[in-house]
């Protein structure tokens, strides 16, 4: 048979299954479609005029697309996504929210992980927009679910009361969290709800584009640094995350718990004050 004509056979069955929904054909080598696509693919040394060779192109073109598979196996599983580089500030599929109000908005509704189901309120963050520090803590708890505001409990009270000390007010500087609705229990969110809401906070950092970045605990650390120590070790040390400066403390809902840790901390703070709002030849 002429390979034009073929050609014209394939191009007619083809079509046909496409109408019919079918995404790709296991085909055994002796039936008769397969041995026409062997023989049609790839394009035939002697198509000579352009009209043919278009044709004969588009047809090898949709066979490459995985129109259909000319084999007895079914296709191969497809490879694994490369592994991310947590140690880089992952690339964010911006919805182009201009400003963290617009990111609020946007993300109000969010039900991209499972801690959805569970929040009375989404608590995406509060502060100055401009603000030079921006701090990040793990996931609200019951008083900010049942507020929508961050740090708003007996830890916010201490968090508040240091960045008082410092001589700023809240409204001075923006509170966030890794998650923005509540783990059940208070427990730390799972690595799945910290990649689902992940592109939140990396587009509220941009937004922000803060001086320096505090993060409390060890939640939002190894969000940031992923190979970090422990915040034992790591609390005080500045590091580079993308652009940023960040300055590792305690979470203040560790200092309830452990008050003699309170006076490091608050060595944290002091040097926070100093990297965010460097005096003039100081
Ligand atoms: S925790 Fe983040 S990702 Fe999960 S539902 Fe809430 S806003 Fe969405």
């Amino acid at each position: 048979m002429d390979w034009r004509e073929i050609l014209e056979q394939l191009e007619a069955q083809l079509a046909s299954l496409e109408r019919q929904g079918v995404g790709y054909l296991n085909l055994a080598p002796d039936q008769a479609l397969a041995r026409q696509l062997s023989q049609a693919s790839p394009v035939p040394a002697a198509a000579t005029g352009t009209e043919s060779r278009g044709r004969a192109a588009q047809l090898a073109a949709r066979l490459k697309g995985g129109t259909a598979v000319v084999t007895g196996q079914p296709p191969p599983e497809p490879a694994p996504p490369p592994e991310e580089d947590l140690s880089r500030p992952p690339r964010v599929a911006s919805g182009g929210a201009a400003s963290l109000d617009e990111l609020s908005a946007e993300y109000g509704a969010c039900m991209a992980c499972a801690l959805a189901g569970g929040r009375n309120c989404l608590v995406f963050g509060a502060g100055h927009e401009r603000s030079a520090i921006m701090f990040i803590g793990e996931g609200p708890g019951a008083e900010e679910d049942q507020q929508g505001l961050p740090f708003v409990g007996r830890a916010g009270a201490l968090l508040t009361g240091m960045i008082q000390a410092l001589g700023l007010t809240r409204d001075d500087v923006y509170i966030t969290n890794v998650v923005k609705c509540r783990p059940p229990g208070n427990r730390n969110p799972q690595p799945e709800e910290i990649a689902a809401c992940r592109p939140i906070l990396q587009q509220q950092i941009e937004l922000l584009d803060p001086k320096l970045i505090v993060t409390l605990g060890n939640v939002p650390l190894k969000v940031l640094r992923p190979n970090a120590a422990g915040i034992t070790r790591e609390r005080g040390r500045t590091f580079s995350y993308g652009n940023w400066q960040v300055l590792p403390t305690f979470h203040p809902s560790y200092l309830l718990r452990n008050q003699a840790a309170i006076q490091t901390c608050w060595l944290d703070f002091k040097l926070a004050f100093r990297l965010a709002y460097p005096q003039p030849g100081g």
